[in-house]
């Protein structure tokens, strides 16, 4: 561009001084005079030209220069490419938002354990609970909610709510959400489905918002969390809601490692409603 500038400035010198050296009209040098308009208009088309020239290149430039920023930046990422990972997230935020989510707690030693790694983290969760094992757990679950985790529904009994009679079903999931609304005082408005097996006359009837996955760890088929890691990491995006179970040492394990490496990498996790929403 700098380049392209003095091109343009050498170019005008040039016409300063061819205009200077004629400044008188005689007959015999009307021709020279005439023959010098030709070259200052030639020069002149060469400048807009020139000047054309530059400005497609500068503009190219500048569309490139925040993209090519950008995979500096993110170079880390870039190493452990997604489903997701060219995607920016709705609202083109383009932040790296990832939503772990907890099944079939609350377990009274490893939902514990992640509890407390979570808060020492400042990291919030979502767990969808399971209404049979809530009994004899509900200081957990006051503090699911205390610490500003969201707080589902996964089933009573872990049945495929689908198979069951919608009436049952219906009565299967009312019955966790007020288990769930007497101890933290919130009824639930998010539910996993088991086996991720909803439908649409559920949903009516209940009003409430199912939740899938986007990334399955099988953590409850490994039990390793190695193995959970690397299926995190060999899938992580922006945008993603990650599926783990509470109920394996090994899953807590891997979350609280997993927290620690991607938050090193710029991921801030959120409750999975606030990953809806954006
Ligand atoms: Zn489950």
């Amino acid at each position: 561009m700098k380049q392209c500038r003095r091109l343009n400035k050498d170019a005008q010198g040039q016409r300063k001084r061819q205009v200077s050296a004629h400044p008188e009209e005689t007959p015999a040098k009307r021709r020279t005079v005439k023959r010098k308009l030709i070259i200052l208009a030639a020069v002149l088309a060469f400048d807009v030209l020139l000047a054309c020239i530059c400005a497609g290149a500068a503009a190219d430039f500048l569309a490139s220069a925040p993209a090519a920023a950008g995979t500096a930046q993110s170079g880390l990422k870039e190493a452990e490419p997604g489903p997701d990972s060219l995607e920016e997230a709705p609202g083109g935020s383009g932040e790296k938002l990832i939503a772990l989510t907890f099944d079939d707690g609350p377990h009274p030693v490893y939902t514990k354990k992640l509890l407390d790694g979570l808060k020492e983290r400042h990291v919030k969760a979502s767990f969808f609970l399971i209404g049979e094992s809530i009994p004899g757990n509900e200081e957990l679950v006051r503090q699911m909610a205390q610490d500003g985790h969201l707080v589902g529904t996964h089933c009573y009994s872990h049945e495929d709510l689908t198979k069951m009679a919608p009436q049952k079903a219906i009565e299967d999931i009312t019955r966790t959400n007020e288990m769930i609304r007497d101890i933290s005082g919130q009824l639930p408005d998010h539910i996993r489905p088991p086996y991720g097996r909803w439908s649409d006359d559920l949903e009516a009837a209940v009003g409430m918002t199912p939740v899938f996955w986007d990334i399955d760890t099988l953590d409850w088929k490994s039990q390793n969390a190695a193995k959970v890691e690397r299926q995190i990491y060999k899938n992580v995006g922006k945008h993603q809601v990650i599926l783990l179970h509470d109920v394996f040492d090994t899953s807590v394990e891997a979350a609280l490692t997993v927290i620690d490496t991607l938050a090193a990498q710029g991921y801030t996790f959120v409750t999975v409603d606030e990953l809806l929403i954006d």
